[in-house]
Order: C-alpha cells, then structure tokens, then sequence
C-alpha cells in the first residue's frame, strides 16, 4: 500500500489519482483515490481487511471481514520541486509522505482496523457459547449442566461475564453482591 506521489505532487490542486488495491498478505483490498490539496494529498476510499480473533461466546478463532472508509491528508515532507525539506505540519500525529514522495497507507490502515474491531464478534449468529458452569464449548457438546444452565440466573450471569472481548458489560461489578 504504497504509492510514489511525486507526479501528483506537482499537478495542479484538485488533480486525483484512482488506485485498486489487490489483496496483499494481510488480506487488504479495495479502492482508493489520491486527491492533490493545496497542503499535501488526501486519500479517500474503502479498504478491506480481514478481522482476526475469538468468538466472543466460546472463544472460537474466527475472521471477520472490516470494511474500512478511509479518509486522510498526507503531507509533504520535502518540497518535490527542490528537494528542500518542510517544515512538519502544525498537527500532532499527522501523516506524512516519506523524502522519496512515497505515501504508505500501511500503517494508516492498521490503526482504522484497531479503531474497528468488531465489539462482540460471533463466529455464528446462534453460537452457543460456553457453559458457565463446566466451561465445554456447547455449540460442541451438551453437557450435564443444560438443566440447571436454563435457570434464568445463569443466562444472566452468562451475558456479563467477561470473554475478553472489548464490551461495556466487562467492567460491570457483578462480583459484589448486596448483603
Ligand atoms: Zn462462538
Ligand atoms: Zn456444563
């Protein structure tokens, strides 16, 4: 995901470029477009990743596909008609295009991708989860519990229980109980 932008540098502000990206190692595909602005260029476009990590229920491994809307300015950081170096831009963190007027979108996308990782991912809409009192996985095995497991305590508890994914519930005191 990078692209020397050297040429469009020296276009005119409002001039684009349109680029497919293929499906590189990590999965990323999509479309972008390069716009020159009159401070650098900004990229817009949707890219696609592959989401990897665990079922929020059972733990299962799982991907997801995220699909990611990009929207970012670029600057420069060498004048690409001198070679004389920039000042940095005025704000913190702002992205740059390298001495050798390459925009890489990598780490761009990496950090949408964390901005996006699904909250309560399923591996299916019906999974089952583990069971909160033995721990088997029962989209895989019905074990003893299941009688016991329908009381509507359990099912409660169940939903607050940390999985180790990122949700509000996973903070929720329920350890301390009222005397
Ligand atoms: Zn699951
Ligand atoms: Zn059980």
């Amino acid at each position: 995901m990078q692209y020397n932008v050297a040429q469009l540098l020296k276009e005119l502000v409002g001039a684009t470029r349109s680029y497919e990206l293929l499906a590189d190692r990590d999965g990323a595909a999509g479309r972008v477009q390069l716009l020159r602005t009159d401070r650098g260029i900004l990229v817009r476009g949707t890219v696609t990743t592959t989401w990897e990590g665990a079922c929020n229920r059972c733990l299962a491994p799982m991907t997801l596909p995220l699909d990611l809307p990009i929207e970012e300015e670029f600057f420069p950081t060498v004048d690409v008609w001198t070679g004389a170096h920039l000042p940095p831009p005025d704000e913190a963190g702002a992205l740059v295009i390298d001495q050798h007027h390459v925009l890489d979108l990598t780490e761009c996308v990496r950090q949408y991708a964390v901005a996006s990782e699904p909250i309560a991912p399923r591996c299916r809409p019906d999974c089952r989860g583990l069971c909160p009192q033995c721990g088997v996985n029962r989209n895989m095995v019905a074990c003893a519990c299941q009688a016991s497991a329908a009381d509507p305590r359990w099912e409660a508890l169940s939903a607050l229980r940390p999985r180790g994914g990122r949700s509000p519930e996973t903070d929720t005191p329920h350890h301390v109980r009222r005397s």
